[in-house]
């Protein structure tokens, strides 16, 4: 199902705000949701299905990166075996996610224009894939004017013949000018409703500033879901090796609607010697994660969080405001008593995102009454708090 309208309902636009926007998105007749908003995503669907998690994780959209890159991409291009493992495992999550409105992004190389051969390739292996409501396109590194040309070219062949929605992509480091005139096509598609889903790939902001301020700038044209991907867990250094900063409320106030994290391949080689390895004897063996804490805008490095002796609690469906031996000894063993070496990290993914759900809520009453500058300083707060206790 294709969304049936996107639209921008408010802008924080205070001097004192750095921006931030609300869209207004109407699923169909009878459903509709707002913005900024976090997708469920491939990786939350495996940790769910590896911790047997029985709890929901939901949300109205969902964002589904296939990483199709180095050897994977090298096979890709072949169209051989590798297509068909992608597709079965885009399918998987696509049949996972049938209560959201669900779109694949595809993680590969930039293809130039004239590799029509392996766009070919991406197009019939979405095509061939069942569930899905949108088609993710490539990364092109090419002009602007070819840029149009492939995304009229995408949009009408789904959109108007088949009655599925297109995903058009761009680089947050892309070339400035180059990106400034792409956004400004994709402005303009929006308008026309050919467009309402586009996916940006993460870059740091403080390396692409004039990418984020020209977003930022278009904040108010683009009747489109803007999806950043490969959003990492662990930002800058705040305390070194403890306490990181997450890119996420930083980049919500470019006009940023909804993150994604990225996606990283696990090696077979990797999953053979894990099964084979003798379950780790104590938790510090176990694999290293990152715990959220979105109302400070950070995450706390594994083993800041163990060894800390404050109760970090969370209200999410996750964690049930517990206590941190309760989570530990819910998520870190298997039924037989021996520890898992990733049930932690497992956990700590199903958390960011349930618990960033209702941390956006939040952040929606700021931007809905134009005071996200009161947000900004209440996350600041609680960053300065979270530090003093670590
Ligand atoms: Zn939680």
């Amino acid at each position: 199902m294709i969304l049936d309208s996107v639209k921008v309902r408010s802008i924080d636009t205070s001097i004192s705000s750095k921006g931030g926007r609300i869209l207004d998105v109407k699923v169909n007749s009878s459903t509709s949701f707002l913005t900024p908003v976090r997708p469920v995503s491939t990786i939350e669907l495996s940790s769910k299905s590896f911790l047997g998690y029985r709890g929901e994780i939901r949300s109205p959209i969902a964002a589904l990166p296939l990483n199709i890159n180095g050897e994977a991409f090298e096979k890709f291009k072949k169209n051989n075996g590798m297509v068909k493992k992608l597709r079965q495992e885009l399918e998987s999550t696509s049949t996972n996610t049938a209560f959201s409105v669900n779109f694949p992004i595809l993680q590969m190389p930039e293809l130039s224009v004239t590799d029509i051969q392996y766009e070919k390739i991406a197009f019939d292996m979405q095509m061939n894939t069942r569930g899905l409501d949108y088609f993710s396109m490539p990364v092109y590194k090419c002009s602007p004017a070819d840029y149009e040309m492939k995304v009229v070219d995408w949009c009408t062949s789904l959109v108007d013949e088949l009655k599925i929605g297109c995903v058009p992509q761009l680089r947050m480091d892309e070339d400035p000018e180059h990106f400034e005139e792409k956004l400004k096509i994709l402005a303009s598609l929006t308008k026309s409703g050919l467009v309402n889903v586009i996916n940006v790939r993460f870059s740091r902001p403080e390396d692409n500033l004039h990418q984020y301020t020209k977003l930022w700038e278009c904040r108010d044209k683009l009747d489109a879901i803007i999806n950043c991907s490969e959003v990492p867990k662990k930002g800058n250094d705040i305390v070194p090796g403890s306490l990181f900063q997450d890119y996420e409320t930083q980049i919500i106030q470019y006009g940023i609607d909804s993150i994604s994290r990225r996606k990283e391949r696990v090696s077979p080689k990797f999953i053979v010697t894990r099964n084979f390895a003798p379950s780790p004897t104590s938790l510090d063996e176990v694999d290293p994660f990152y715990v959220a804490v979105h109302r400070a805008s950070a995450t706390i490095s594994s083993k800041t969080w163990q060894s800390s002796s404050h109760e970090e609690y969370c209200t999410c469906p996750v964690c049930k405001g517990r206590a941190k031996s309760d989570i530990i000894e819910a998520y870190a063993y298997k039924d037989n008593g021996e520890i898992e070496p990733s049930g932690l990290r497992y956990y700590s993914v199903l958390h960011d995102q349930q618990s960033d759900a209702l941390e956006l809520e939040k952040v929606r009453k700021h931007i809905s009454s134009e005071d996200m500058r009161t947000y900004d300083m209440t996350v600041k707060g609680n960053r300065e708090d979270l530090q003093k206790i670590l």
